[in-house]
């Protein structure tokens, strides 16, 4: 079985969780992205949150 890992991707301004998927293997560092938020209603960046 292999090991899966879901991330979630919060918006930095407004701490919304917006986007989750998985990844497969474990990788270093944290991810960032601009991302649309609804919330927001822009472009956002949006980090990896537990
Ligand atoms: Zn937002």
């Amino acid at each position: 079985m292999a090991e899966r890992i879901i991330i979630t991707l919060a918006c930095s301004e407004c701490k919304n969780r917006n986007y989750y998927f998985d990844r497969g293997k474990k990788q270093e560092g944290k991810l960032e992205v601009k991302k649309f938020c609804k919330n927001c209603g822009k472009r956002t960046l949006h980090k990896e949150t537990k």
